[in-house]
């Protein structure tokens, strides 16, 4: 623990005056990438950033580092990241959380005259929700090498406008390349938790240790047609044998034990009349595990569940694999930092995983890397009414901020 003025009071000034770029009427805030809105938080995060002396680089992707250089030169910059883009309804905290507290951490060492012996780095990664332009962690991803640089300039939003295009409109285009980021000795992201835990716990941070391992599906159901008035024997309703399939979802996520999870989160049914039995059924399948193992005995649970409906209901069942994620570590020394920094303030916190994707799941690839969570109101997250206390916010930046220093090194300590 050092004696750098940290403060709570100054981040939460910070995060409201962030909050009002984008304001919605419903105390949340809709800036969403690459928006004239995007451009306004990037400039006031680049003008705070400014004041303090921190040197500016941008990337051919819009991504911003800012720079405090450390008293070693040889050695690489320990990084502080996350995103200040929004959903459409998003709240106020995700993501911005992480980024100013970053900015809190430099903001207490220029005030204090210090100087670490590696130098830090503040991370805005662009694109991190994927709202406007799909898919989300875009910058991040292209910069650990995800998608090419190209593929990312060239997706186009919903109206069919370029990624790149949209960029340049708002004037953050930089000339860096994008994988000069992965030059990094760490790297930390602070971040909402977006889910209930820490909150149940009553604790003050979650140090994450790995994100889970992902495996979606598309499962078509191939009934037959027929009249509703019909008679219950002999029917293949397709969409009967889904229900039943969806409920094994749930059963087979329940079962996997550990970190499984399983949704069902769109279904569409055909021929979607309301006096006909329904002849095909399509819906998606999310499986999440912290075990690789694990997560493939329940793709395996799904595929025998759906051979056995089948085979019940004298229905077709097919089931597609769609998109898949690795199970990611994070880095054990790292986490270990965070629960020392989290002990050394008297802070609550216990070890989890991440089920969401974040910016440090792409960074973990190429540097090594941790995410520290703080508590939200309920879980919620993007969300309008998304909500953290001042108190929440000061305990995950000291955690982040101790762990930071303990690092990069603070000279002369
Ligand atoms: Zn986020």
């Amino acid at each position: 623990m050092s004696n750098i003025p940290f403060s709570g009071a100054r981040l939460w000034d910070s995060l409201m005056e962030m909050a009002r770029i984008g304001a919605t009427g419903k105390g949340g805030c809709n800036r969403q990438a690459l928006t004239e809105l995007d451009g306004q938080g990037r400039a006031l995060l680049a003008r705070w950033g400014a004041e303090i002396g921190l040197s500016l680089t941008t990337d051919r992707l819009g991504n911003m580092a800012l720079l405090r250089p450390g008293r070693d030169a040889s050695r690489k910059p320990v990084a502080i990241g996350s995103h200040l883009d929004t959903q459409p309804t998003g709240g106020r905290f995700d993501g911005i959380l992480g980024v100013l507290a970053g900015l809190e951490v430099m903001r207490a060492l220029h005030e204090a005259g210090a100087e670490t012996e590696a130098p830090v780095v503040l991370i805005n990664w662009t694109n991190e929700e994927g709202a406007r332009f799909s898919p989300p962690m875009m910058g991040s991803g292209a910069a650990m090498g995800a998608f090419t640089e190209e593929q990312v300039l060239a997706m186009q939003d919903p109206e069919g406008i370029r990624f790149g295009d949209a960029l340049s409109a708002i004037g953050w285009a930089g000339e860096a390349d994008p994988a000069s980021l992965r030059d990094l000795e760490a790297y930390f992201e602070l971040h909402i938790e977006q889910g209930p835990v820490l909150e149940r716990e009553g604790l003050g941070v979650g140090v994450v240790t790995h994100a889970l391992a992902q495996q979606w599906f598309d499962v078509t159901v191939t009934g037959e047609e027929s009249h509703a008035g019909g008679a219950m024997s002999h029917r293949r309703d397709a969409l009967v044998a889904a229900a039943a399939l969806v409920q094994s979802i749930e059963a087979i996520a329940q079962e996997a034990g550990g970190d499984g999870r399983g949704t069902v989160g769109r279904i569409a049914v055909e021929p979607s009349s309301r006096n006909v039995v329904p002849s095909r059924a399509v819906f998606s399948v999310d499986f999440r595990h912290g075990d690789e193992a694990a997560l493939e005995r329940m793709a395996g649970a799904l595929r025998e569940r759906a051979q056995m409906v089948a085979t019940e209901r004298g229905v077709g069942v097919e089931v597609a694999p769609f998109w898949a994620f690795p199970q990611t570590g994070f880095d054990p020394a790292l986490a270990q930092r965070l629960r020392d920094a989290a002990s050394g303030r008297g802070i609550l916190f216990r070890d989890m995983p991440t089920g969401i994707g974040h910016d440090a799941v792409y960074v973990a690839r190429q540097v090594p890397a941790v995410m520290l969570f703080t508590p939200c109101r309920g879980g919620i997250s993007h969300n309008e009414a998304e909500s953290i206390t001042p108190a929440q916010a000061e305990a995950g930046m000291l955690v982040l901020a101790d762990a930071v220093l303990a690092t990069a090194g603070l000279a002369g300590a």
